[in-house]
């Protein structure tokens, strides 16, 4: 059985296999999660994230995607990149499938590696706007209902930045 876990801290510190990282589609980094991830990881995450845009995502990593780089100087072994949608309340059913396939991709990824392990921040709770209730909604229904990592992965951590959002994925859980 896999455990659903909730912490508050910071993604970067977790001591885990896989470390999701809420990405852009360029893959060059950007503010948030990215931002943290690759300050802390170090450069190797960055020329692993240049040779795959070099060798597979000319156009960048689609929405709702993702694919692994080394964790550079992280406590992680590997960092899993994903591209959450944007929010928009006009665009709402579309988005909302695309943010529960960046859960699914991610762990799909994640179980291809061997990982046991895997910490999330909230996918495109930050800078890509979408309201924190509705993203912790589809993050656990997405990971609830994955088949990937079923009796495979041990752990799946939730790792929210601030109390509220912590506050906000219990209640939700
Ligand atoms: P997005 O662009 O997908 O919205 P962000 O990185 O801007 O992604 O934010 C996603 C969530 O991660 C937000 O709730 C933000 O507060 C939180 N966050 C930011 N930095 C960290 C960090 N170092 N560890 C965990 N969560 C973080």
């Amino acid at each position: 059985m896999t455990r659903i876990t909730l912490v508050q801290g910071d993604i970067t510190d977790q001591q885990v296999d896989v470390v999701v990282n809420a990405a852009n589609s360029s893959l060059l980094g950007g503010g948030g999660v990215d931002g943290a991830i690759h300050r802390r990881g170090g450069p190797e995450i960055l020329a692993d994230c240049r040779r795959l845009r070099a060798s597979h995502y000319g156009k960048g990593l689609p929405t709702g995607r993702a694919v692994a780089t080394t964790a550079g100087r992280l406590p992680a072994r590997w960092v899993v990149h994903t591209v959450g949608p944007v929010y928009s309340a006009a665009d709402y059913e579309g988005r909302a499938g695309l943010l529960a396939s960046c859960y699914r991709e991610s762990l799909g990824v994640a179980v291809e590696l061997g990982a046991r392990t895997v910490a999330f921040p909230a996918i495109s709770a930050g800078i890509f706007g979408w309201p924190m209730e509705d993203a912790a909604r589809i993050a656990l229904t997405a990971v609830t209902g994955a088949e990937a990592g079923r009796g495979v992965l041990e752990e799946v951590r939730f790792v929210l930045f601030d109390g509220a959002a912590y506050e906000t994925f219990e209640r939700i859980w």
